[in-house]
């Protein structure tokens, strides 16, 4: 990502990402970071952390690193805290952690696994945004990383589209609850090669099949992921509350 190519629309603002030492949430807090925002950014891993976060500032970015598993309450609560002690105030939250430890038919899932998907995909968001409301700014916005699978749950990774296909709704419902000062939308990926998605790249077939599932013939880029939340998150959209953005190439999407 080039830097210069950007604007300034988050200047003066404070960002946070979460799961964001790699992948998507890595590109959306530089997309920030480059277009003027002060990004916090965050993963289980000190190392990552550390690691990102240099990354970043070398490329000129104001960044802070917190440690913070999502399911961790006093993780959490310090990431708020860290953000708050440093930048008096939150502009922007993306809520972008997401696990996906079946690949069983859902009535085979244990109880413990859907215990999982519901606590990382959805529930860990409302929890965060509890401890992060108090200090967001009057014209904040949320942005939820949602899925392609939302809309049609695959089979082999099922339960997690259903937990994406729930972020649909709470996306919807918060944008209610919070109106008028905080938007909230979300942005649905679809196919990015990334770890999280290493199946898409384990091999030349199944590349290729994933990119035929696609109108434009392409996978998607963690940086085509940053832009439209980016956009969302920006005031480019601030008559945009309650929506989300499919970013996929095409690939069908309807519920
Ligand atoms: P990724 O490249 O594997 O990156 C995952 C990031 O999350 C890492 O920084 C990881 O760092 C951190 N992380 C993992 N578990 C965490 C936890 N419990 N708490 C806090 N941080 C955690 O993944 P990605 O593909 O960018 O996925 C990001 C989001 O996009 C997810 O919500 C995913 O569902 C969604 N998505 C991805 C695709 C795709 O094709 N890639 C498609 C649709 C939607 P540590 O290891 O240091 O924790």
């Amino acid at each position: 990502m080039e830097k210069s190519k950007f604007g300034k629309r988050f200047e003066g603002k404070v960002a946070i990402v979460t799961a964001s030492t790699q992948g998507i949430g890595f590109s959306i807090a530089q997309r920030l970071g480059f277009e003027g925002a002060s990004v916090v950014i965050s993963s289980r891993k000190q190392k990552n952390v550390d690691e990102a976060v240099g990354k970043l500032k070398a490329q000129g970015i104001e960044a802070l690193g917190s440690v913070c598993h999502v399911s961790n309450a006093q993780q959490r609560k310090n990431l708020i805290e860290q953000t708050v002690q440093k930048y008096g105030k939150i502009d922007v939250v993306v809520l972008n952690a997401a696990v996906n430890p079946s690949v069983n038919p859902i009535l085979q899932t244990k109880e413990s696994t859907l215990d999982k998907l519901w606590e990382v995909n959805i529930k860990t968001s409302i929890l965060l945004l509890q401890d992060a409301s108090p200090h967001l700014s009057k014209c904040s916005s949320i942005v939820f990383i949602s899925s392609i699978s939302a809309f049609q749950p695959p089979p082999g990774m099922a339960m997690y589209g259903v937990t994406k296909t729930a972020l649909l709704g709470l996306t919807k419902a918060l944008a209610t609850e919070l109106a008028p000062h905080t938007r909230v939308n979300c942005v649905a990926p679809g196919f990015v090669p990334t770890h999280f998605a290493s199946y898409i790249t384990s091999s030349e077939i199944k590349r290729r099949e994933m990119e035929n599932m696609t109108s434009l013939k392409r996978l998607g880029t963690t940086q085509d992921m940053a832009a439209a939340t980016a956009f969302l998150a920006s005031d480019d959209a601030s008559y945009i509350t309650g929506e989300t953005i499919v970013v996929s190439g095409g690939t069908p999407s309807r519920l």
